[in-house]
């Protein structure tokens, strides 16, 4: 269990295991630019997220606002790029532009609003209180890789709009793209996915990859491909990934939701 280790245990187990996930990307990329490393740190403390800083982690991930939102105000690491993966309530937009460098699962136009309106908001809280402004917010519009969605059936969980879906279907994308790049605060940085459950993830990764093509035909800018989880990285990276999620592999099992 986490919590018996000293916190020098602790730093040298996170610094292991972040070891053996660098040199996997080292063996996937070949020498090819290296990929943003995210860690992961939903369930884990905010002391990992201070360990994982002093051993030169940059970027951050999360998946719920309220656990990062408090996460963000206790650590004591500064500059750490903290990148938002889960589901978003438009109404959680507000809080999470206060921590925030990326949002990673922008999937419907509403959410664009949200985001857009909080952004703008924030700034003006930041210019009332004498702070300096914000940079924009790196939107990546997240894809459903599910193979009824590419068809845009109507069946199947999640399917068109609703709860529990992951991700805008691929045809949305465009209309997706135009409204992220047209509202300001917002800087469209490109697609992400996870890899549909029981699928070949290479597969579904270059469905990614192709959907990225697509993407930069209109908005050369947008070449971000935020893909790859610890049991998938190889797999991301092979198919462009320029962003990585790693949560399990560095700070090892999730403790059971309490
Ligand atoms: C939890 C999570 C990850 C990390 O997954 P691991 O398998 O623990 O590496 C990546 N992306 C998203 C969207 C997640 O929710």
């Amino acid at each position: 269990m986490t919590a018996s280790l000293t916190p020098a245990e602790r730093s040298a187990e996170l610094s292991n295991r972040l070891r053996r996930v660098h040199t996997r990307i080292t063996s996937a990329t070949a020498g090819g630019a290296a990929p943003t490393l995210i860690v992961v740190t939903k369930y884990f403390p905010a002391s990992d997220v201070d360990l994982l800083a002093g051993l030169g982690v940059t970027d951050v991930g999360e998946n719920k606002d309220q656990e990062a939102a408090a996460k963000a105000l206790s650590v004591q690491a500064q500059d750490l790029n903290w990148h938002f993966i889960g589901q978003l309530q438009s109404n959680k937009a507000k809080s999470v532009v206060r921590y925030a460098a990326a949002v990673h699962s922008v999937d419907r136009l509403s959410l664009v609003t949200a985001l857009g309106k909080a952004m703008a908001a924030e700034q003006s809280r930041r210019a009332q209180a004498g702070e300096q402004p914000r940079a924009d917010l790196d939107v990546f519009l997240q894809v459903d890789l599910r193979e009824q969605a590419a068809a845009g059936g109507s069946s199947g969980a999640g399917a068109g709009t609703g709860a529990g879906r992951g991700g805008a279907l691929p045809r949305e994308l465009p209309e997706l793209a135009e409204a992220a790049a047209a509202t300001p605060g917002l800087r469209l940085a490109g697609v992400m996915a996870v890899a549909p459950l029981g699928a070949d993830a290479r597969e579904a990764f270059a469905r990614l990859a192709a959907l990225s093509g697509d993407l930069q035909r209109d908005h050369p800018g947008a070449d971000a491909i935020s893909a790859g989880m610890s049991g998938d990285l190889e797999a991301a990276l092979e198919n462009g990934a320029t962003h990585l999620r790693i949560g399990s592999d560095i700070l090892g099992p999730r403790p059971p939701v309490r």
